[in-house]
């Protein structure tokens, strides 16, 4: 195909060239100006010079015509009568000029530029973009996973008991905290029990920013499902905040929102900082129970939380 293109390129440039500069058969690329003075002969340089300034390799070199390219571009030169560079298959300069000297093509040395000027770009070479670090949010946030030990909270007719997915989840909400730069401090890192006062108690003692809850819910009718975020009836303004701030992002989890809700839970009223307590679906259900068995689905839920709690911490 390249082969073609350039028979057609040769007896278009020397017919265009031929027409356009009847006088281009004199070699050395000066013209009449309109007073009839001739400008003196721009230098020549061998083609092979120029391939070289440009970072090209040679393909073709003869008497009468000389290919060189880089990959992206090919240049033709056609040596006199009819001499023209050609970029690309476009001409580029003014015709003629070209010589044959000894079997190698010499041409005038303002080609160059007028080549370079007609140059396509190189592709551009793919580099990965730096990899985004998430901005450090600074704060101090108890994660509370409800139930543990004796307490094994909701029970789901698989045997999933409900303090494993609350302490599961919670793990990777703290995790996921600790990553951005947010101090955590959970109330249980086991299975274990502890007093709902003690788990309230840690916050304030730690003079928390907030506090959260994590559970996951049940109800005599199996057909309830959905996340459902509480606060104290007599909740701050913030806790309403923080509450929104996870409720919004737990609600691209593809679960449903059951919206938020007040309820006076003892962890929520003991609590000095804003607090909330999030239910992450029913495990009275049985395919949200299914779900909630899911790690990687336990893994999307904690994402939100924790974006949610980082969303409200960067509002303060
Ligand atoms: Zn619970």
């Amino acid at each position: 195909m390249r082969i073609a293109a350039t028979r057609i390129v040769v007896s278009m440039g020397i017919a265009l060239a031929v027409l356009a500069a009847p006088g281009c058969g004199r070699w050395g690329g000066w013209q009449p100006t309109g007073g009839g003075e001739v400008l003196p002969a721009p230098e020549l340089v061998s083609v092979v010079h120029v391939a070289g300034r440009l970072g090209m390799q040679m393909d073709t070199s003869s008497a009468s015509n000389a290919t060189f390219g880089d990959g992206t571009n090919s240049v033709t030169v056609f040596a006199d009568p009819g001499g023209q560079a050609y970029v690309n298959g476009r001409p580029v300069g003014q015709p003629g000029g070209i010589r044959s000297v000894g079997g190698a093509l010499y041409v005038p040395q303002t080609l160059e530029a007028e080549i370079r000027r007609h140059l396509r770009r190189p592709a551009p070479v793919y580099t990965p973009p730096p990899p985004v670090r998430p901005s450090r949010v600074s704060g101090i946030v108890v994660i509370d996973p409800g139930h543990g030990g004796k307490d094994p909270g909701a029970i789901a007719r698989s045997g999933l008991h409900e303090k494993v997915v609350n302490l599961s989840v919670a793990r990777s909400v703290a995790s996921l905290l600790r990553q951005r730069g947010v101090q955590v401090k959970m109330t249980r890192e086991d299975d274990r029990f502890i007093e709902l006062n003690d788990r309230a108690d840690i916050a304030n003692r730690l003079g928390a920013d907030l506090y959260v809850s994590i559970h996951a819910d049940s109800a005599s009718n199996r057909a309830a499902c959905g996340f459902t975020i509480y606060v104290a009836r007599s909740a701050s303004g913030n806790s309403l905040k923080l509450a929104k701030a996870v409720e919004h992002r737990m609600g691209k989890c593809g679960a449903l929102a059951r919206t938020t809700r007040r309820a006076d839970y003892r962890v929520l009223v003991r609590t000095a900082c804003p607090a909330v307590l999030v239910e992450l679906g029913f495990l009275s259900n049985q395919g949200e129970s299914a779900k909630l068995a899911d790690p990687r689905y336990r893994q999307r839920l904690a994402s939100a939380v924790a974006d949610g709690i980082v969303d409200y911490l960067k509002a303060r």
